[in-house]
């Protein structure tokens, strides 16, 4: 039997969205998504992979608007985690809301780069990937155990140039300056609630919530202090309550001297936002519910 959201979710849903949202999102969390990944430029090339896909007669769909990204349409992620593609890292399973907030980073070749929350590394791995292998990225994770599975991502995927640093990074010093940051913030996952895993669910609390949100302004003021002026930053979190996007951002904004540089995605499924040019995506049978803001620091 399918287990229903917890209420104060609910009510939290309510408060922001209308009924007929509340309920495109209740139906977001109760539909199975697809399984999703992109080949990793830094090993293989998309024929190479699509070749192997063939091989093994596995049907999949291009997922155009995004560069590598595979939709596998009756597939689990789990039927292949023995194999070549994976094992040897030539392709890595994510979700498509979380290839998203890489992107708005415009990353090059030359560029500095902080990863604030980085394991397991899809979006450090594919920061890399992004400045062929170039780009000087430092990994921040304070988890021993998910820094270790970091560096694993980091090294199967053949990801040069990274640096991890298992460190708080609340606690980076201010002498560090990067040309880019990316915090992809811990969050209560509000966007990703999976209603038939009882596990999850019973994990998701009004707490989690709330100490989220602490930890996100603390994260984001440290990332903003150590961004070299002129230069931006994403913020992202998986999660659609505006307590872990919009008041963060919105605090910041009174804070320091930062504006929101304005960011858009063609066939994105979307909630509305409280600030205007961030984006906030539904979660449905292709997306994870997902926010994303960019931000420079004047
Ligand atoms: N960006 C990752 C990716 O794409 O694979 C996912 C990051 S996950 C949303 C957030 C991560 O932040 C977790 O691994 C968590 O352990 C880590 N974390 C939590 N608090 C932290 C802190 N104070 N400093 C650094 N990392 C932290």
């Amino acid at each position: 039997m399918e287990n229903t959201a917890p209420k104060f979710l609910i009510d939290l849903l309510k408060k922001e969205y209308d009924l007929e949202l509340v309920n495109k999102i209740l139906e977001g969390y109760s539909i199975k998504r697809y399984t999703t990944f992109r080949v990793n430029t830094l090993k293989s090339c998309d024929k190479d992979v699509l070749d192997i896909l063939d091989s093994m007669q596995v049907k999949y769909i291009k997922y155009d608007a995004i560069e590598h990204a595979y939709i596998l349409p009756d597939r689990s992620a789990k039927e292949f985690y023995d194999t070549k593609l994976v094992f040897d890292g030539l392709i890595y399973f994510q979700s498509l809301s979380s290839m998203l907030p890489p992107l708005f980073l415009d990353i090059k070749e030359t560029d500095t780069i902080l990863d604030m929350a980085a394991a397991p590394g899809g979006k450090t791995t594919m920061m890399a990937a992004l400045s062929n292998g170039k780009a000087q990225i430092t990994a921040c994770e304070v988890n021993k155990i998910r820094s270790e599975r970091l560096k694993h991502n980091i090294e199967v995927q053949n990801a040069k140039n990274v640096f991890v640093m298992r460190a708080d990074a609340r606690m980076l010093d201010d002498f560090f300056s990067f040309d880019k940051i990316l915090l992809d913030a811990p969050c209560s996952g509000s966007g990703t609630i999976d209603l038939n895993n009882r596990k999850a669910l019973k994990a998701f609390s009004y707490d989690l919530v709330k100490n989220s949100a602490h930890l996100q302004y603390e994260l984001l003021k440290k990332a903003i202090q150590i961004l070299k002026p002129n230069s931006c930053m994403v913020y992202s979190t998986c999660s659609i309550l505006p307590i872990e996007n919009e008041e963060i951002i919105s605090r910041a904004l009174k804070e320091f001297n930062i504006e929101i540089v304005p960011i858009e995605f063609r066939g994105l499924p979307l909630l509305p936002t409280k600030i205007k040019g961030c984006l906030l995506v539904l979660p449905n049978e292709y997306f994870e519910g997902f926010f994303i803001a960019k931000i420079r620091k004047k």
